[in-house]
């Protein structure tokens, strides 16, 4: 049994200066991965949003459905480092990073920023750790059959069930995103390392 449940009080999520909050569903507590994501744009992203500079110690995710997430005040921006990169979702108020998910509501995914959390226990123990650099060679992804199987499971339910077509981060009949995105230059995604 993973950490929650049902019955556990809805985790709640706040950005920096409290004018965005939100709520997790506590069903996603059972069936949500967290993970810390070592990747150089998770890394990026803090950087471009004005986050301390996570360094090697990576970016802490909730991996989950955007149904799971009740935007309770505030509204969401939008940016990419890249043309065809992630969307990576913030706090329009004071920018603090909310969490990213596919360009397309299709697959119903969003990995939400664990530093979002009041309480970052409620969600477990970190299962997987992506992108762990290596003296030598290309990164390892440790727990990754986990996390793939769990984005699978968790899209397949949200699809039988039709929640996959409640989302706060898209207009789930256009497939628009809620916040217009802005895509980083070359020059302005290089400059962050
Ligand atoms: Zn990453
Ligand atoms: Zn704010």
């Amino acid at each position: 049994m993973r950490a929650g449940g049902d019955s556990a009080p809805a985790p709640r999520l706040a950005c920096s200066c409290g004018a965005w909050r939100a709520r997790l569903d506590p069903a996603a507590l059972r069936g949500g991965t967290r993970l810390i994501c070592h990747c150089a744009d998770c890394r990026a992203a803090e950087r471009h949003l004005g986050q301390p500079d996570p360094g090697g110690a990576g970016v802490d995710l909730f991996q989950t459905t955007p149904d799971m997430l009740t935007i309770e005040a505030g509204q969401l921006g939008l940016f990419r480092l890249r043309p065809n990169g992630l969307f990576r979702w913030h706090a329009a108020c004071c920018g603090a990073p909310v969490g990213n998910t596919l360009k397309t509501p299709k697959l119903p995914f969003v990995a939400l920023c664990v530093a979002r959390f009041d309480d970052s226990a409620a969600l477990g123990p970190v299962q997987v750790r992506g992108f762990v650099p290596r003296r030598s060679g290309t990164p390892v992804h440790e727990g990754a059959g986990r996390m793939v199987l769990g984005i699978a499971t968790r899209a397949l339910a949200a699809h039988l069930s039709g929640r996959c077509r409640q989302t706060p981060f898209f207009d789930i009949e256009t497939g628009a995103p809620s916040a217009p995105a802005q895509v980083l230059d070359k020059a302005s995604r290089a400059a962050l390392g």
